[in-house]
């Protein structure tokens, strides 16, 4: 547990260290970080992470006895295991938009209104929870060791806090295969034309896949769900595709 929440302070000063100063160098919006929200995504963080070691990690412990491979892990496997982790991630991200009562949880993730990379941690414990077991069950089935999937875990965390910092750099044709901040900006976008869209962590083409990738030519204009009145919004965003407005 102490390595742990030592590991999480690392990579959290690291990230820090990283996406800061590509913030203030290439924003996409003026808007300065606040610090009541870098107090209270940090405080998430540390207690999400807490919470799926007591929690979460038991659980795929014992599925990895279960299946443990008798074999080293190649990087076909560990490629494997990213893979599935997304795929796995995208289905339970999806079905948190879906479903009224998980909506609920992952709307705390959608509420800010600026997006910024510490922001990837507002996670309701329960969204953090089931979303942690989704991406790690792959993985644990795959025989992977809990070292091997806390490390998948620990690169798309650092990953999917690189995707919501306010930095407008673009990828070209490379955001058809991974996600990047415009990819997932859009995907906190207030546009009732981008609801529904780009749920994946790691690679865009998952989203592609089964029918949800929205590529945007610019970043959205407003995030979060100021828009969004609670009677029409929570739970009832639909999966069908929303007509232009204007
Ligand atoms: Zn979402
Ligand atoms: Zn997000």
């Amino acid at each position: 547990m102490l390595a742990t929440l030592l590991g999480t302070a690392v990579s959290l000063l690291v990230m820090a260290g990283l996406l800061t100063p590509l913030e203030s160098w290439f924003p996409v919006a003026a808007a300065r970080p606040r610090a009541r929200a870098v107090v209270a995504c940090v405080a998430l963080f540390v207690f999400n992470t807490a919470l799926m070691q007591l929690a979460g990690a038991p659980v795929l412990e014992t599925l990895e006895e279960q299946f443990a491979a008798a074999e080293p892990p190649s990087w076909m496997r560990l490629l494997a295991v990213l893979v599935l982790a997304d795929v796995a991630g995208y289905w339970m991200h999806r079905v948190m938009h879906r479903v009224p009562l998980l909506w609920r949880l992952h709307a705390v993730h959608h509420a800010p209104t600026e997006l910024h990379w510490f922001e990837a941690w507002r996670q309701h414990p329960i969204d953090f929870l089931m979303h942690g077991l989704a991406v790690g069950l792959p993985s644990a089935l795959l025989g992977a060791s809990l070292a091997e999937i806390s490390s998948v875990v620990l690169i798309r965390k650092v990953f999917t806090a690189f995707l919501h910092a306010n930095v407008r750099w673009r990828f070209g044709p490379l955001e058809w295969v991974l996600a990047t901040p415009l990819f997932h900006w859009v995907h906190h976008s207030a546009d009732p034309r981008d609801y529904d869209s780009n749920f994946a962590g790691t690679f865009a083409w998952v989203d592609v896949l089964f029918g949800t990738h929205r590529r945007a030519e610019d970043f959205p204009q407003a995030v979060g769900l100021a828009s969004v009145t609670p009677t029409e919004g929570i739970g009832t965003r639909s999966l069908e595709p929303v007509p232009p407005t204007a």
